[in-house]
């Protein structure tokens, strides 16, 4: 790696758009994770396609690893520059490039946050529904196959990202897929880039699905004595091909910690947040169908809403629970586990990792989008190397194992990045890996693109 030569090209072309600044380094070296921080040797802020292609051909030349950079909200140490080298935050890459009403589609930059472009969209009537909570580029979102809330109804990244303009680890810009609806055309290339966490290329445009914006939309709010109770009304509801929106759960600790950080009024057992959308007739009567299946499994309380800003409410709290959780214990680390199991399976991983959790007596909140049969602990344990740190590590190990040996996954949406590289051996074994690796070494044969990441070392 010849970073003085290369750095004094990127200075003299990008001028104050590249820095080595000690506290902006710093800043892009770690995502929301406790991963230890490991920041880049310089950062710079591209704002075309031909910058970015600028930038790939220039860091090849000079062996120079890259790290593309959305929004920094990745929690599996995704953006850490384990080998150093240029971060490349797309932020400034942020417009609305082309909306397709007609088509439901449309073209952004891989910098804009689903909230920018929701608000770019509110005169279409149209809406883009991937909702990971945070405030997410579309790029990062791509890259890490984000999904959230509304999955369960409209699908996750993998479903709405049409087609793509990549620049790849050589420094050319090419197109994968197209705006049609679905498409036999070769190697799906789109879907391969849709969660390859920036390590094949750097995604520069994304065309995107959108979706009307609901006529009406309903709640159901329901508490219950128990765990296993609420997951069977979630089983039920699937099953019975409910068409739900949003299927949320809460435990009795994230219940209590709501509340404390938003000023609601939730029971403080385990909560099952339901939504519905369509026509206000329609809408009305899944809920009526929805609360009789939801009164079978036995929920203490039920309460109903069509108000938009109650619903807004309930999400806002839904939205804030990471942060809600982190503040039951003030200067811990939080760990964020993040599985998914069939959702036959959910019932039992949910109450093993609660009773795991107690009987170690350690400080966690469980959410879920359990819909999708996904959801997360959130552990906070002392920042300190220690047993509870040991511990906490042992339980999410526990509950990752658990979880692959029940047919599910160690990422349901957060990824592999640094931090689940092993995870990702033992669920897809070697001969999976190897095909990855070979993936890896034909895009990528200098390992310059985000190195370190998804593949545990060889
Ligand atoms: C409070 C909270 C709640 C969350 N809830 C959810 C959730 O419900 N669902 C969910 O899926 N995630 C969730 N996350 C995780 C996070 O928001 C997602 O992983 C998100 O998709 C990351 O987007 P970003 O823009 O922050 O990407 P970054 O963190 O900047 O980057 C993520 C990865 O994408 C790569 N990358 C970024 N931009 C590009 C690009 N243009 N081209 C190529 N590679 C690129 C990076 O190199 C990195 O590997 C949550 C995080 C927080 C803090």
């Amino acid at each position: 790696m010849n970073l003085c030569d290369a750095f004094a090209e990127l200075a003299t072309r990008f001028g104050e758009r590249f820095s080595t600044n000690a506290t902006l380094r710093e800043q892009h070296g770690h995502g929301e994770s406790n991963a230890v921080l490991f920041p880049p040797d310089g950062v710079i802020w591209p704002e075309t396609t031909a910058e970015v292609a600028e930038i790939v051909r220039l860091c090849v030349a000079h062996r120079v690893p890259m790290v593309p950079f959305g929004a920094g909200t990745s929690l599996e140490g995704h953006i850490a520059a384990v080998r150093g080298g240029v971060c490349i935050d797309l932020s400034r890459m942020d417009q609305l490039l082309e909306c397709s009403p007609e088509d439901l589609d449309c073209t952004v930059q891989p910098g804009i946050t689903r909230e920018g472009l929701n608000h770019a969209l509110r005169e279409t009537g149209l809406f883009f529904p991937v909702d990971p909570g945070a405030n997410a580029s579309i790029g990062g979102m791509t890259s890490t196959r984000a999904s959230g809330t509304t999955t369960v109804r409209y699908g996750g990244m993998s479903a709405n990202v049409l087609a793509l303009e990549v620049v790849t680890p050589q420094g050319e810009v090419v197109r994968l897929g197209s705006r049609a609806r679905k498409s036999s055309a070769g190697y799906d290339l789109v879907h391969l880039m849709t969660g390859a966490e920036g390590t094949l290329g750097i995604i520069t445009a994304i065309t995107l699905r959108l979706h009307p914006r609901p006529e009406a939309v309903g709640t159901l709010t329901c508490a219950y004595p128990a765990i296993r109770p609420a997951v069977d009304t979630v089983i039920e509801l699937v099953q019975l091909g409910a068409p739900l929106a949003r299927m949320e759960f809460i435990d009795e600790v994230a219940a209590r910690a709501c509340n404390a950080w938003s000023g609601t009024s939730l029971p403080e057992t385990p909560t099952l947040f339901i939504e519905f959308h369509g026509t206000p007739a329609g809408v009305a009567e899944q809920l009526e169908r929805a609360r009789e299946v939801v009164h079978g499994h036995g929920a203490s309380a039920i309460s109903t809403s069509t108000d938009e800003q109650e619903i807004a409410q309930l999400w806002r709290a839904r939205h804030t629970a990471y942060h809600a959780g982190r503040a039951l214990r003030p200067g811990t680390e939080a760990v964020t586990g993040d599985v998914a199991v069939p959702v036959s399976r959910l019932a039992d991983n949910l109450v093993a990792a609660r009773e795991d959790l107690d009987a170690h007596g350690l400080t966690a909140a469980i959410v879920g989008h359990v819909g999708d049969g996904n959801f997360h602990v959130l552990f906070l344990h002392d920042p300190a190397p220690s047993r509870e740190a040991d511990l906490v590590n042992e339980v999410y190990s526990r509950m990752i194992a658990r979880a692959q040996a029940d047919g599910g996954t160690c990422t349901g949406e957060h990824g592999i990045g640094l931090g689940k590289r092993d995870k990702l051996q033992a669920e897809c074994g070697t001969g999976t890996l190897q095909l990855m690796r070979a993936i890896k070494q034909a895009w990528d044969p200098l390992d310059l693109m985000n190195p370190g990441k998804i593949l545990p070392d060889a």
